[in-house]
């Protein structure tokens, strides 16, 4: 006797093996650690953003009209301020040293006379 009535129950058993190696083959590898990683790397970037910072004519810096000096924005908010916003007939802001606001607003005055942009000295650091 070489077939051995355990034969048809091996058979059985191959193909319950067969639906057992499909098993950890529909899970998903490590897909789903790297979604969370996108998503964080999202959120931190969502997160970030300029806070508080006024608007300037143009650039991200602010200078002053007469003098060029670059000035960081907490200087308008300080105990005694070092620089301000002044403000032509259009109702255009311009930054401006606390020191060079007769400067400036002689600027925005001519060029509310004349209707040329006012004559900004070059922006240094
Ligand atoms: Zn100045
Ligand atoms: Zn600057
Ligand atoms: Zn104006």
């Amino acid at each position: 006797m070489t077939i051995r009535p355990d034969a048809a129950v091996l058979g059985a058993g191959d193909v319950a093996n067969g639906f057992g190696r499909m098993l950890p083959y529909c899970r998903g590898p490590m897909a789903k650690t790297e979604k969370r990683l996108t998503k964080r790397q999202r959120k931190e970037l969502y997160g970030k953003g300029p806070s508080g910072t006024p608007k300037s004519s143009g650039s991200g810096h602010i200078h002053c009209v007469a003098c060029g000096r670059h000035i960081d924005p907490g200087e308008f908010t300080r105990a005694v301020p070092s620089a301000a916003w002044l403000t032509c007939q259009h109702g255009s802001r311009f930054a401006s040293c606390t020191t060079c606001t007769i400067e400036t607003q002689a600027r925005l005055d001519e060029h509310d006379r004349t209707g040329q942009p006012p004559r900004v000295t070059p922006a240094w650091h």
